[in-house]
C-alpha cells in the first residue's frame, strides 16, 4: 500500500466508513461511542462500522 504522510487510502476510507459524530448529552450516542471505542481496541471492523452507523442514524434524544 502506498503511503503518503503516513495516511493510507485505507485510513481515508475508514475515516469515511466509520465517521461518527456523537452528540453530547445523547445517551444513545454515548453508548454507541463506547461500543465504537471498544471495537477499535478489539480491532473489530464490523462492530466499529455498526456502532458508527448507529450514531449516524441516531435521532439524538427523540427516541429512548
Ligand atoms: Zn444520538
Amino acid at each position: 500500500m502506498m503511503r503518503r504522510g503516513g495516511v493510507t487510502a485505507e485510513d481515508l476510507l475508514d475515516a469515511w466508513l466509520y465517521e461518527a459524530d456523537p452528540v453530547a448529552g445523547c445517551r444513545n450516542c454515548a453508548a454507541e461511542k463506547r461500543k465504537l471505542d471498544q471495537a477499535v481496541e478489539a480491532g473489530d471492523r464490523r462492530a466499529r462500522f455498526a456502532a458508527a452507523q448507529a450514531i449516524r442514524q441516531c435521532g439524538h434524544g427523540t427516541g429512548a
